[in-house]
Formats: structure tokens, C-alpha cells, sequence
């Protein structure tokens, strides 16, 4: 792939138009001094730029460009159509959205447009179309950047007949579609695509994240996701016009529900995402986020926004402790990204973000310790660039996430409501994580030849040819593991008949007769083949052998016996077959065992708390390691006389790392 950029983007959300202009001198010194290389403009400007209809004003933001141009800032051009102006709402309500309890919107917040409105793309594209033609020729720009984090649904009557254009399309005739979404079910066959409405809470919706016919609501999702990438792909095709090969991106949220970025990241020539985990969340779940940004497109990705201190918006705003976001900077880096970008560079003087961390903050000087962590980051990334931009880890654990199984599972009414889709990924990420194991996120359609091991908990929707990839993979040698509530639906949500796991059913060579479902308070207990106990909770297979093997049997309730954790020989390969959710000690034990059998390797010779991560070049491999832990811990021998990229300094048996210490260790291949 070629290097979207040649240094480490280093910056971030700059808003001089949010100030009076005596100040931008003062954040350009500033800047300077911080080694920032980089600013993301106009990213809200819309209300300034087209303050009228008729009206265009760009006398601003030119001066911003050519400020930032002579500062040598790789400006990140947004195009600010993620906010309204004021004028357009008054002038065309139906602009705004409706909500899921079907009330339309007056005038106010932000990703506040209906993606179908034909008013709302109409002046999306012409002022795409102005800031293009404007800044597009010119060389100035280094990354656009599209709207911002699209999400959110609307309900309008615009967008429920695109909806009925969107699933004529899909199905051809209304009998393809009662059949697909089971409408025989309390008689709700529909006769006319108009008898066709949304799922919200004025139609099949139960409270606000449920439905009685997950075969409408899950199209709905898709749909929705498609609507808004039409917005997207508007105005990138618009700008592709004036500027044939600048980067295009829109920033992304790790695994946010509301949209299908897989199917978002093939038409993104760069992913780019904003990373705000709270004051409790594992390290081990941003790495996966990270993960799965660069899995996208299997490509380094941007990191749009982090905060320099603290968020605004979650219930705890706890500040980075001194050394916490250099290290969850590095992390970043770690994982794939070739940028560092802030939200954002000074802090808002009102409004809902004035308590969100900036770079230059309130007091408005460099003598802040947030200050000086920027600082210091900037002139190490200045000399890190060339190394890392452009490489990749080479993992062969592929772990197979999916946005319509996410919605599917998380729709499905029954068996447990404390089943989540990313808690059950991340438990057996987290797993692999701890062993510093290298691992892709990767799709259903991924080509699965290039792993030894896919992970698949929780596979619940089989959509058409994903059995027959899979079989593809276990019988040319491949270790597949997956889990209860796996192989149940197809891609409209009803049910694979024939027993569970229905298609997977022979490779995995077990039948699920039953799914037990536990309350938090219930768990039961299992034993290994080796005679180790465990426990499990939340959902519990009862199933017979096929053909498989029993690893672990439970030793508890009714179904004391019957086998809870499987492995199935299959052609050249295996499947593993995980019946209930296990607790950490036996999911570790599971993985061991599948990890051997597959003969993959870790991060790391020698087991370690630190976090250990490579990126390979195609001439050096960077590792990269971390100490995310509250003690000191010793640097793993294996790199001991070798020298840390960062100090220069020559590393020994004797080294340790104090919390958020980082080690960059460069090796030739
Ligand atoms: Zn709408």
C-alpha cells in the first residue's frame, strides 16, 4: 500500500473560528513549540461558510488554510455537514430527523440531518462542491475528512419510503419478503410495500432496543447504515472531482452498532477513529478496537481523536494520570495507526465541550502538565515516523466480528438479556491479548486461508456461504472455535431447522438439543478431561456428541454429564466447541490447548504482564512494549542488548518498566 502520509500526523480539532483571530498567532507559537504537524479544520463550520442559502463566505477559512500552510500544518480538511445551520431547518424542516418515538426534530445538536432528505444531500453536495473546488487543486490539503462520526437513525416519511425502494430492491416481490421476515406470525403479512412501516416505537419496536420481527428491524439497520453511506460516498465522489488522490476518510467509533463499517470501509481509502475509553475500560478492549479499525481495511488507520485529559460526556471524566496517554498513545501506534490526533487543540470557551480536554487549555498557556505531555510526545513521534508508518502485524488468529450478527444477537428476544456481542468477543480477545498473542479482526467474507485459528463466538447469524467457507478452512488444516448460540439463524433471522448448530453442525460434530439460560446469581460447574474444575454462567448448551470429543463435562444441574466444551477433528483441521461462557481461567485453558494444536505463536517468548505488540515492515520488525499494570515490571529477556528506539538507550536484564512506561524495540528482518 502506499504511505497516505510522510510523518506521523501530529494534531488535531482546531476551531480558530471559534475564537478571535488575536489568538491564532498564540496557538500557531504554541503549536510550534508542541511539534504539533497537523490541524483538522471546519469540521462544524457549515453555519459559518454558508451563512444564508444564497450565501457562501470562505474569506475565513482561507485565512485559517494559509495560516496553517505557513506553519507547514498537513491540514485535515472536514466538510462540516454533520451540523445544520439554522437557517436551513427554518426554511425546510423536513431536514431534521425523527426519532424513534416518531417525534421530528426542531432545530438543535449535531448528526441531526435525515439522510434521505433530497434538500439535506442538495446542500450537502454544493457545499462540498464549494470547499473542493477551493481547496481540492491546491495541494494544501492532506486528508479530507467527511461529515463527522456519522450515526443515529431517522424515522421520517422520507425515510420509510426509501426504505420500501431499499427492500423492493432487496426482494423482488412482497411474498420474498413475508417470507423472509416470518410475517405469518401474528398475521402481519403485508399485501403492498406502503403497508410497509418503521420499525420504531410506533411500529415493531419493544422499548428502545428490541423488536417483535428482527427480520424488519435488522433490514431497517442495514438499510440505515446504507443511507448514510450514500451521504458519505456524495461527497467523497464530489470531491474525487477536483482531487483525484488525497486521502478521504470519516472518523469512525471502534465498535459502535449503528453502522456496518466493513461495508463503510471499502469505499474509505483510509480508516480513521476516535478513541475514548472511560476511566474502567480494559486495555484489553481498546486494543481490540484498535484491532478492528485496522482490520477494516487491513491497512494502518488514522487515530482522529483521543483527549489529551479527560472527556466531557461520560458519567466519570477521570483525568490521564502523568504517562497514561503517552502510553495509550503508543498503544495506538502499536496497533497500527500511522496518526495522533487530538480532540482537540484548545478548549471550548462554552457549550457542552468546555469541560473536554484540549492541548491548550482554559488557562491558556504552556506551563500545563497536559502541555508538557503533548510536547514531549510530539518530539518523539517526530523521530519515530519513517519506522513505523506503513507496517502491519502479521497475525494468523483471524476473529471474525460482524455488524448484522451484532444486531441479530443483541434484537433477539430470549435466552439471556445479559447476552452482549462485544463482551463475548472481547472475553476471548481478551484471553489472546493477555498472552500477547497477534491478532486480526477480521469479517465473514475475509479470506480465511491467511489464518491458522478463526475465532467465532457467538456466530449466531450463518449467512449463505459462511458454513461452506468455514468448512473450507477446518478441512484444509484450519483450528476454528466457536460457541453456543452459534449457527442459529440465517441472514433474515429464522431459524437454521434441524437441529442447532444447524449448518456448523457437522464440522462441529455435536447437536445442541437445549440452551439453559442463567440469571448473574446462577453458574454451574464443569470439569476437564484432566480432571480440572471450572465454572460457567449466562448460557449453557445441553448437547450430544457427534463425532466430537467431550473436553470438559459439566458437574452440575440437570445436565450433569453432557459434554460442555468439544473438539471435532474435521478433514486436516479441527473444531472447537465452546457450550456455556466460561470462566476466564477455562477459556485460557480452551485456547491454550487450540493455540498448541495450531502451532501459532505469541508476541513474546516468556509470559509477561507487559503488553507486547509488533509491527513488521517489510525490512524491520517495531515491537512495541507497554506496562498498562499499576507495579514496575522487568523487561523480557529476549531483549535484553537490544536498544530502545525512544532513548537510544541499550536495554539489560536488569531493565524495568515503571506503569506507562514504553519500549520500542526495531529489529531487522
Ligand atoms: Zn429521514
Amino acid at each position: 500500500m502506499k504511505k497516505p502520509f510522510k510523518r506521523i500526523l501530529y494534531g488535531g480539532d482546531y476551531n480558530p473560528n471559534q475564537w478571535p483571530r488575536e489568538i491564532w498567532q498564540e496557538d500557531m507559537r504554541m503549536f510550534r513549540n508542541a511539534h504539533i504537524n497537523s490541524a483538522t479544520i471546519n469540521v462544524f463550520s457549515w453555519a459559518k461558510i454558508q451563512p444564508s442559502e444564497e450565501t457562501y463566505d470562505f474569506e475565513e477559512l482561507d485565512d485559517i488554510v494559509e495560516m496553517l500552510e505557513q506553519e507547514e500544518c498537513d491540514i485535515v480538511m472536514g466538510t462540516s455537514t454533520a451540523a445544520l445551520p439554522a437557517w436551513m431547518v427554518k426554511r425546510y424542516p423536513e431536514v431534521a430527523r425523527t426519532d424513534y418515538e416518531g417525534r421530528h426534530h426542531k432545530f438543535g445538536h449535531r448528526h441531526n440531518a435525515c439522510p434521505n432528505s433530497l434538500v439535506y444531500q442538495k446542500y450537502a453536495a454544493a457545499l462540498t462542491e464549494q470547499l473542493a473546488r477551493r481547496y481540492g487543486k491546491t495541494g494544501k490539503v492532506a486528508c479530507w475528512h467527511i461529515n463527522n462520526e456519522y450515526g443515529g437513525e431517522c424515522y421520517c416519511e422520507n425515510c420509510e419510503k426509501a426504505f420500501r425502494v431499499w427492500l423492493k430492491k432487496k426482494y423482488k416481490t412482497i411474498e420474498a419478503l413475508n417470507e423472509a421476515w416470518n410475517m405469518e406470525f401474528w398475521g402481519h403479512t403485508v399485501y403492498d410495500w406502503d403497508e410497509i412501516v418503521l420499525p420504531n416505537a410506533l411500529g415493531e419496536g419493544i422499548g428502545t432496543d428490541k423488536t417483535a420481527f428482527a427480520g424488519i428491524s435488522i433490514d431497517y439497520r442495514r438499510f440505515n447504515s446504507d443511507s448514510i453511506l450514500e451521504n458519505f460516498k456524495m461527497e467523497r465522489d464530489i470531491i474525487r472531482k477536483y482531487d483525484p488522490e488525497t486521502p478521504i476518510t470519516t472518523n469512525l467509533m471502534g465498535t459502535y452498532p449503528g453502522l456496518d463499517y466493513f461495508k463503510w470501509a471499502k469505499e474509505m481509502d483510509i480508516v480513521s477513529w476516535d478513541n475514548y475509553p472511560s476511566y474502567n475500560t480494559p486495555w484489553s478492549q481498546t486494543a481490540m478496537c484498535h484491532d478492528l479499525m485496522r482490520g477494516l481495511k487491513d491497512q494502518p488507520f488514522m487515530l482522529m481523536e483521543q483527549t489529551p485529559s479527560q472527556q466531557n460526556w461520560q458519567p466519570y471524566n477521570s483525568l490521564k494520570k502523568p504517562g497514561q496517554m503517552r502510553a495509550q498513545s503508543y498503544q495506538t501506534v502499536a496497533h497500527g495507526a500511522d496518526t495522533i490526533q487530538f480532540f482537540q487543540l484548545r478548549r471550548s470557551v462554552g457549550a457542552c465541550e468546555k469541560f473536554h480536554g484540549a492541548v491548550i487549555a482554559h488557562a491558556g498557556t504552556e506551563n500545563t502538565r497536559v502541555f508538557r505531555e503533548v510536547t514531549a510526545l510530539g518530539a518523539e513521534l517526530e523521530r519515530l515516523g519513517e519506522t513505523v508508518i506503513g507496517s502491519m502485524p502479521d497475525a494468523k488468529i483471524g476473529v471474525i466480528f460482524d455488524w448484522d450478527n451484532y444486531w441479530a444477537l443483541e434484537y433477539t428476544s430470549g435466552p439471556n438479556c445479559d447476552l452482549k456481542y462485544v463482551d463475548q468477543i472481547h472475553q476471548y480477545y481478551s484471553s489472546l491479548y493477555r498472552g500477547n498473542y497477534p491478532v486480526d479482526m477480521i469479517p465473514v467474507d475475509a479470506d480465511f486461508s491467511r489464518y491458522k485459528v478463526i475465532l467465532a463466538p457467538v456466530l449466531y447469524m450463518v449467512k449463505e456461504g459462511m458454513a461452506e467457507a468455514l468448512e473450507k478452512f477446518v478441512a484444509g488444516g484450519g483450528i476454528l472455535l466457536t460457541t453456543f448460540m452459534s449457527g442459529i439463524v440465517g441472514q433474515s433471522d429464522n431459524v437454521h431447522l434441524g437441529g442447532y448448530p444447524g449448518p456448523l453442525r457437522e464440522m462441529a460434530g455435536v447437536w445442541v438439543e437445549e440452551i439453559d439460560a442463567l440469571a448473574p446469581e446462577q453458574s454451574n460447574t464443569i470439569r476437564f478431561a484432566d480432571g480440572t474444575d471450572a465454572s460457567c454462567r449466562l448460557l449453557c448448551d445441553l448437547m450430544h456428541l457427534e463425532g466430537a470429543q467431550a473436553l470438559a463435562e459439566y458437574t452440575s444441574n440437570f445436565y450433569a454429564g453432557m459434554p460442555a466444551v468439544t473438539r471435532n477433528a474435521y478433514g486436516k483441521g479441527a473444531v472447537y466447541y465452546v457450550g456455556a461462557n466460561l470462566d476466564q481461567a477455562a477459556l485460557d485453558k480452551v485456547l491454550g490447548q487450540l493455540l498448541t494444536e495450531a502451532g501459532v505463536g505469541s508476541n513474546v517468548e516468556e509470559s509477561t504482564e507487559l503488553e507486547v505488540t509488533v509491527r513488521q515492515s517489510k525490512t524491520q520488525k517495531i515491537t512495541f512494549i507497554i506496562n498498562f499494570k499499576a507495579q514496575d515490571l522487568p523487561l523480557p529477556a529476549q531483549f535484553a542488548g537490544k536498544t530502545d528506539l525512544l532513548t537510544g538507550q541499550t536495554l539489560d536484564t536488569q531493565t524495568m518498566l515503571a506503569p506507562y512506561d514504553v519500549v520500542i524495540v526495531a529489529e531487522n528482518r
